[in-house]
């Protein structure tokens, strides 16, 4: 499994930092972990070409992670791509067939790719683990929205968990118990919480508390961007911390 990180950034609007993205590449699967703002023209710097996508995971409607949804089933519908896959699927959590739905209403046939879409709305109630492609893969509830999603995927023995946006969420630990590699948010630095968003230190506990081999911190706020943004997690969790940058790959 490849990992590639597109977009390392929030809501605020940043060349260095897209929204949040993530390019999961298995081999035979090509998944994308939202579409936040930035994230399709990442995916050109990184030669990737869109018509390789199976699909889009949203771990919450919020712009930030969905903004390019639209821009990206129009350009499958209308950008004359040779090999477009026979689905296409968006994954997410309770209201995805409405929030589609309601975009439909908006861009209506410009976006419907022609039967291809498949809509899998996770119940937050449910944590089965399910098959898609190659891959298995199993959700979380996660404490932000009302449909928000921490995601799970199983490849090749190895196992990934994405956050998502996210406030602290009991149970968070158990999900994520001895993943390999956890991308989570630490939206601010530890001095300054917001609400439904964590701080490294934060990030650090979970990681330390589910015994993750690997942790890698997104979705950074500008008030991140300083020297000593790390210096309580790196107390607190042991292994290795990375700070994501866009286009930034790790192989699992
Ligand atoms: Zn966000
Ligand atoms: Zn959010």
């Amino acid at each position: 499994m490849k990992v590639t990180i597109l977009g390392s950034g929030s809501c605020v609007f940043s060349l260095k930092r897209a929204s949040s993205s993530i390019l999961i590449e298995t081999g035979s699967t090509n998944l994308l972990l939202d579409a936040g703002t930035g994230c399709t023209r990442r995916l050109l710097e990184k030669g990737f070409r869109i018509e390789e996508l199976d699909g889009i995971f949203l771990s919450h409607f919020h712009p930030d992670h969905s903004s390019e949804l639209v821009p990206i089933l129009f350009s499958l519908k209308y950008g004359n791509y040779s090999n477009l896959k026979d689905k296409f699927y968006i994954l997410g959590g309770s209201g995805l067939k409405a929030f589609y739905e309601n975009l439909t209403k908006v861009y209506g046939h410009w976006i419907d790719l022609e039967g291809k879409i498949q809509i899998l709305e996770f119940d937050k109630n449910n944590s089965e683990k399910f098959e898609f492609n190659d891959i298995t893969m199993s959700t979380f509830p996660v404490n932000h929205r009302p449909e928000s999603l921490a995601l799970k995927i199983w490849d090749n023995k190895k196992t990934f968990v994405y956050s998502g946006d996210m406030d602290i969420t009991t149970g968070f630990e158990m999900f994520i118990r001895n993943c390999d590699l956890l991308v989570i948010e630490a939206s601010m630095p530890d001095n300054l919480k917001v609400k439904g968003h964590l701080t490294p230190e934060i990030a650090a506990e979970k990681a330390k508390a589910g015994n993750v081999r690997k942790m890698v911190l997104t979705h950074f706020y500008p008030q991140c961007e300083r020297k000593d943004f790390l210096v309580n997690a790196r107390d607190i969790f042991k292994n290795e911390i990375i700070l994501a940058k866009d286009l930034m790959e790790i192989k699992l």
